[in-house]
């Protein structure tokens, strides 16, 4: 059986999913970005870490056959299958503030609050910050120093697959950036299938 959940632009969901379980999140119109968090399902004080998941693999990028670490080093998530090979562990979840920093913007819509919304209803407390994988999202780091976000590779219909390592609760937000080009400048839904 597949459980399937569309993301409108703009907005979150949150979903149990047990260990064995498979998550497929598509890009349904291309250049999204799907901020990607998780907590164990009984203790929420462990969670996807990107740094520990970094450290782990002695790698900023992943990608197919990779494994996505706790922040108490243990196997969450597993990538089996993964047709854009692009993503982003580097930044955390675009926040409010963001849009005030950068674009003067006031009251503009978050990941971390997509995540705070969704993750509300299973009792995960509101935290500092939510440190995602930001799947499709294409990030370059140059010799210099710079940091570069660039429009996804991902075209409409492309997925990753994602096998859960243990039972967990997964938040997802559809990127609300329009002002840059981390969403090619428009934001689309994703697709969410559970199996
Ligand atoms: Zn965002």
């Amino acid at each position: 059986m597949v459980n399937e959940y569309l993301i409108p632009a703009r907005m979150g969901l949150a979903i149990a999913v047990k260990q064995g379980q498979t998550v497929r999140i598509i890009d349904v119109e291309g250049e999204q970005v799907a901020d990607f968090a998780v907590y164990q399902r009984m203790d929420h004080s462990e969670r996807l870490d990107p740094s520990v998941t970094m450290d782990a693999l002695h790698a900023y990028v992943v990608g197919q056959d990779d494994v996505l670490y706790s922040n108490k080093y243990r196997p969450m998530f597993t990538i089996t299958r993964d047709l854009v090979q692009c993503h982003d562990l580097l930044n955390s979840a675009c926040r409010a503030e963001m849009y005030e920093f950068l674009y003067q913007k006031s009251g503009h819509r978050s990941c971390y609050e997509n995540l705070n919304e969704a993750f509300g209803q299973f009792g995960v407390s509101k935290p500092d910050q939510h440190y995602t994988l930001n799947i499709f999202m294409n990030t370059e780091l140059l010799p210099d120093g710079q940091m570069l976000v660039k429009r996804p590779k991902s075209k409409p219909g492309d997925f990753i697959d994602l096998r859960a390592e243990m039972d967990v609760i997964v938040g997802i937000s559809a990127c609300p950036c329009e002002e840059s080009i981390v969403n090619g400048y428009v934001c689309t839904p994703l697709r969410v299938q559970v199996h």
